[in-house]
């Protein structure tokens, strides 16, 4: 319980060394990128928010050249880079990232058929760059739409009106980060805590005042949508937001009137991560070959440790229980 995580610390800088990483790197061998004679091949991760996503997508793309799609509704859109959590900049290892806070949050919503067209064209340049593409990300209608060969736009895999197309427009390898709900909902809980510790409260105060009206309901579209942002709205409305006020600095007064706000978000947050744990659930029992990487023992490990050298015993199992078995799957998957 005194584990308390700042963002700078979080999972994705608890890095596996790279000697470590390197006992995998002889299985990355070059001509397994060629796209393959059948169907373009393509890896996906999946999994809840907080699962552990993005750091498996830059650890793998250190034993396999790769360049990374993203697949987060939220994080498609420029701005609220806190709020929605995209890795930052200095965490991508010089990985390429696509569809990464690359669409104007103000030009309307980016639905998952625009996702499907950018988002194949982005695997098109990867593939002629001989680079595997690597789709991150918790949107699982967006994943859906960019590889289902055929879909019907009025019908919805999700909740039952569409059946799960086993036709794919590429060779997919979907890798599955899932751990014990009960795990992760105490790391998303603490993930709040270190976000508001980060500037996440600062960066809606300026979202706010930049345009107040987004928060209407009626405007809520988009990026807007975003956990926090509904959220914060009742505070604003009661408590208008100057653009110097910072989290640490809020009076007794305001500060009970976010402390609710807060209990949403975490609320909120664990709500999606079950909603999209349903999701992945509903595309393995409808025939999609998800292969299931177990962090449980990782996030235990990383959520306990205290002390110097903190981060080993994690970076230990995380190796061991997620990183090894997908590296040997990619490869696998690649020399087929
Ligand atoms: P749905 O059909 O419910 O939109 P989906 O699979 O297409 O589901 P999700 O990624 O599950 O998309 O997102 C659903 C909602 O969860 C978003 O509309 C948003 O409110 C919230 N959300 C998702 N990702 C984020 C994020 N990175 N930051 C903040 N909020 C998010």
């Amino acid at each position: 319980a005194s584990w308390k995580p700042k963002l700078n610390v979080s999972l994705l800088l608890i890095r596996p060394s790279l000697p470590a990483l390197m006992r995998w790197a002889p299985m990355a061998a070059g001509p397994s990128l060629v796209p393959s004679r059948r169907r373009d091949k393509v890896v996906v991760i999946m999994g809840a928010t907080g699962s552990g996503k993005s750091q498996l997508s830059i650890d793998l793309a250190t034993l396999f050249p790769s360049e990374i799609i993203n697949s987060d509704k939220m994080q498609v859109y420029s701005g609220l880079d806190i709020t929605t959590n995209k890795i930052p900049p200095e965490d991508r290892f010089g990985v390429p990232h696509h569809l990464i806070g690359s669409v104007d949050p103000e030009a309307g919503e980016f639905t998952p058929y625009d996702f499907r067209a950018l988002g194949q064209s982005v695997i098109e340049g990867i593939i002629s760059r001989l680079n595997l593409p690597v789709v991150v990300g918790g949107s699982n209608s967006f994943i859906y739409t960019l590889l289902a060969e055929r879909f019907h736009p009025g019908l919805d895999v999700f909740d039952g009106s569409g059946s799960v197309s086993h036709e794919l427009l590429f060779d997919c390898c979907f890798l599955w980060v899932d751990l014990s709900f009960p795990i992760l909902e105490d790391y998303l809980r603490k993930r709040v805590d270190d976000m508001l510790d980060s500037g996440m409260f600062e960066e809606l105060v300026q979202y706010y005042n930049d345009d107040p009206g987004r928060f209407e309901p009626v405007n809520r579209t988009g990026l807007r949508k975003a956990i926090g942002v509904p959220e914060l709205e009742r505070c604003f409305r009661r408590y208008p937001p100057r653009r110097s006020d910072t989290w640490a600095g809020l009076d007794p007064l305001r500060r009970v009137a976010y402390e609710e706000a807060v209990r949403e978000i975490k609320e909120n947050t664990c709500q999606l991560a079950k909603r999209q744990i349903g999701k992945i659930l509903r595309l393995r029992d409808g025939g999609w070959n998800l292969r299931r990487l177990d962090a449980t023992e990782a996030f235990r490990a990383a959520m306990v440790a205290e002390g110097p050298g903190k981060g080993l015993k994690w970076a230990e199992i995380w190796e061991s229980q997620v990183l090894g078995p997908s590296a040997k799957i990619v490869k696998r998957f690649l020399d087929e």
